[in-house]
């Protein structure tokens, strides 16, 4: 370490808003070079390629191929595909002197695709499976948490090409059990759970979550059966319809100072006219509808009104997930002001028809249901609404929020909810991309098919941050040893000419011969106590000592303590090589 480029911290940087980011900033991995992008130091890239090289191991084990794109690429193949418009602004455009448009690819499918259709042609060819690791471009809109969310990162993407149906399942089928490998292989907890494709397009998803409360992604798990998905993936049951027959009319309502949920459930409560005789109002009684502005990619927009139990608020996420590739905007005032017929406060289904907006309900809102909800008019609200007979029913949304102790989807038990990190993602993409591209091969009867293919990605910086976030404690960083930057950390912990700089050194010589990885302190001028925190810091998984135990004439020992679990031991001089090399093992 004494030549080694490094500085460590003692304090927090101030812009590190999660353990991960802090401690590889102060231990001396990353340093910030722009927002959302991150200059990596000795130990840092020491980390990053045992990492990458792992991922490259587990896809290589399943017969994938490498293969390196730029990641500056012409407009031409994604405005073919309509991805030039619809990743909006988190697409990096530039123009070169020519005039010409290029992009910094968010992700390859174009070119993949391409490359196949301008190298194969028959059946023959396929199944096959590609894959790049490579650093990735996407203007985030909030960059955060160091490396878990860049504007520059590096991704492991990969694409398969099959004839059929049943080929996309089963290098689908590959990928994931490459994956479920990899994660292992890293030491990483994850769940897998049902997805939405968002701008990929596609159907069948599964993303792979590391289970962490700083994740970005929540989603549910149900407490009986195996069944989980990203929120944004959820499907609501939708109750049976429920006849109208024998409903009373609906009645509208004076109800002033309600322009709330909470206001109108009380003031329902609280007044003759309103109160009901069998039970009191609640929120879920009550169909709230929030209107939004949706912009598309082409910059255009369009009023969209939401109705969900007001119980329940409109979780954007979900929305954004379902409106994709539009994106969802507050109604503005001057939106309102556009639209006389919205009351805000009080807006109900038929103030909705009548400014033309479309309509679309929580899938609970079905036939027959009643609801209380705005009657257009300042301080009025109509109750006895009846889905079906008093408004219409053209189409649901799935943007309710979900919340903990909602009824599975599969079984109907109740659910549980927890946030993640994405860390992977793998989707069947179908032909969408290969059609859009003309890419099509002779089946076995020379008849033209176009090939049907699935998308896989894996943040390959991304799983380095959510591997010390997952790992690390108070003290700082502890790697497995897997992708740690060493499998062992000397200390020289002695008065400088004492017998410990020359066993430490000695010690180290021998470790390296027999293929172990030393990181050794022989930083002149720096105290034990500052050895022995950056040490801690640093987090190689086993830590060496040459200390008191060295001067010991007649039995010289080293101490050797698992970064991990704080246990020390104190191995003699002529054991330590072989000890270490056990420990090493694993
Ligand atoms: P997110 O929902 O987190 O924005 P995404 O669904 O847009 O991610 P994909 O397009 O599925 O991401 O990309 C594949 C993988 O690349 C993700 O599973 C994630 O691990 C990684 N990744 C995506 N965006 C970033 C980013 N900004 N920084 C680091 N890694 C990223
Ligand atoms: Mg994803």
């Amino acid at each position: 370490m004494s030549t080694l480029f490094l500085r460590t911290l003692r304090e927090d940087p101030a812009d590190a808003e999660i353990p991960s980011h802090r401690l590889l900033v102060r231990a001396g991995y990353i340093r910030r070079a722009a927002p959302g992008g991150f200059s990596w130091l000795p130990l840092g890239w020491l980390v990053y390629r045992q990492v990458e090289q792992i991922v490259r191991e587990e896809m290589d084990a399943a017969g994938f191929q490498e293969v390196h794109f730029p990641a500056l690429l012409p407009k031409e193949p994604y405005e073919a595909t309509g991805r030039w418009e619809e990743y909006g602004d988190n697409l990096f455009r530039l123009v070169d002197r020519k005039g010409a448009d290029f992009l910094l690819a968010p992700t390859h499918e174009e070119m993949f695709t391409l490359l196949v259709k301008d190298l194969y042609g028959s059946y023959k060819d396929l199944p096959l499976s590609l894959y790049q690791i490579q650093t990735k471009y996407r203007d985030e809109a909030r960059p955060r948490a160091g490396l878990l969310r860049g504007r520059e990162f590096v991704m492991k993407d990969s694409y398969s090409f099959d004839l059929t149906d049943e080929g996309l399942q089963a290098s689908y089928d590959a990928h994931r059990a490459a994956y479920i490998g990899l994660f292992d292989r890293l030491g990483l907890p994850y769940v897998i759970v049902s997805a939405m494709s968002g701008a990929m397009g596609g159907s069948a998803s599964e993303e792979f979550l590391a289970p962490m409360d700083v994740g970005e992604d929540t989603f549910i798990r149900c407490s009986a059966c195996d069944y989980a998905a990203n929120v944004e993936a959820v499907a609501t049951p939708a109750p049976p319809a429920i006849p109208f027959d024998g409903l009373p009319d609906a009645v509208v309502h004076d109800t002033p100072d309600t322009p709330t949920i909470e206001t109108l459930v009380d003031f329902a409560n609280a007044n003759e006219a309103t109160r009901r005789t069998d039970r009191d109002w609640t929120a879920a009684d009550t169909l709230k509808n929030v209107v939004v502005s949706l912009r598309r990619p082409d910059g255009g927009t369009e009023a969209l009104a939401i109705g969900v139990p007001g119980d329940r608020e409109v979780d954007m996420k979900r929305l954004e997930a379902h409106v994709a590739p539009a994106v969802p905007e507050p109604f503005a005032d001057a939106d309102f002001a556009a639209h006389p017929e919205l009351v805000k406060g009080y807006i109900g289904p038929a103030g909705i028809e009548a400014a033309g907006i479309r309509y679309l309900v929580d899938p609970r809102v079905v036939e027959g249901t009643s609801w209380v909800t705005g009657a257009d008019v300042a301080g009025n609200h109509v109750f006895g609404l009846v889905a079906g007979r008093d408004f219409a029913l053209n189409g649901t949304i799935e943007a309710a929020e979900v919340r903990a102790g909602d009824r599975c989807p599969n079984c109907d038990a109740e659910v549980e909810i927890a946030r993640g990190i994405e860390i992977g993602h793998i989707f069947q993409l179908g032909r969408k991309y290969a059609e859009a591209l003309d890419l099509k091969v002779q089946d076995e009867h020379g008849k033209v098919v176009t090939v049907t293919m699935g998308s896989y990605g894996v943040g390959v910086t991304r799983c380095l941050a959510a591997i010390a976030e997952a790992t690390a404690d108070e003290i700082g960083l502890c790697w497995p040893r897997e992708v740690a930057p060493a499998d062992v950390h000397v200390v020289i912990a002695g008065k400088e000419g004492g017998p410990q700089r020359d066993a430490a050194e000695g010690l180290a010589a021998d470790l390296e011969d027999r293929g172990l990885r030393v990181l050794i302190d022989d930083r002149v001028g720096v105290s034990p106590g500052v050895r022995f925190k950056d040490a801690e810091l640093i987090g190689v998984p086993t830590i060496v000592v040459a200390g008191r135990g060295i001067a010991d004439e007649a039995a010289p020992a080293f101490e050797v303590k698992d970064r991990r679990s704080g246990d020390r031991v104190d191995v003699p001089v002529d054991e330590i090589v072989d000890h270490l090399l056990e420990v090493c093992a694993g």
